[in-house]
Parts: structure tokens; C-alpha cells; sequence
């Protein structure tokens, strides 16, 4: 029965798959920069905080500038994607034994 089958699955697995939406892959990277306007205040002083969503794709870097409004939500799933990744490798191992101890 489905239910019995994913009893052995880390209840996280679950949680995740159906109630989030957001995965994304990647690091982010907090970065400052100045915007090339002489008047800014960055000319002089601190500079312009923003952050970077990195990710290896087809074998390259890209990388993209995530605006502030979208900072939260990316954050949240880039971690639920490593949280996602980490259990999935959990479920993984679990199988892994299961077939060395050749249980079904
Ligand atoms: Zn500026």
C-alpha cells in the first residue's frame, strides 16, 4: 500500500515534495557594488548592497542579480532545495541498505 511505502520514507521528503513550491538550485552571493552614478552616495561611501544567485548549468557558471523583493522567497528555496537534496540522499542510503540486506 502507498501508505506503508512511504512510512519508510524521512518525513521531510514528503512535506517538502507536496507543500512547497519553490526549489531552486544554486548559492547565493551577498555582494556590494557601485552603481556608476557620480551623485550617488556610493561614489564616495558605502556602496550598494545586492546579492547574486550563482549556478552551474550545462558546465558554466551563471549567475544572476536577485532583486530585493525577490530575496526572501529565493532564499527559502535555495535552502528548501538543499534541505530536499540532503533527505533525498537520506531515502537514498536507506534503499541502498535495504538492497545489502536484500529486504524489500
Ligand atoms: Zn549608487
Amino acid at each position: 500500500m502507498a501508505s506503508e511505502k512511504f512510512s519508510v520514507y524521512p518525513a521531510g521528503v514528503l512535506a517538502l515534495g507536496f507543500w512547497r513550491e519553490w526549489l531552486l538550485r544554486g548559492s547565493l552571493s551577498d555582494r556590494s557594488s557601485k552603481c556608476g552614478k557620480p551623485n550617488c552616495h556610493c561614489a564616495n561611501g558605502e556602496p550598494h548592497p545586492s546579492v547574486y544567485l550563482l549556478q552551474s548549468h550545462d558546465g558554466k557558471l551563471r549567475q544572476i542579480c536577485v532583486p530585493k523583493a525577490w530575496q526572501d522567497r529565493v532564499r527559502h528555496a535555495v535552502s528548501d532545495y538543499r534541505e530536499l537534496q540532503r533527505l533525498l540522499e537520506e531515502v537514498s542510503e536507506l534503499e541502498w541498505k535495504r538492497l545489502q540486506e536484500r529486504k524489500s
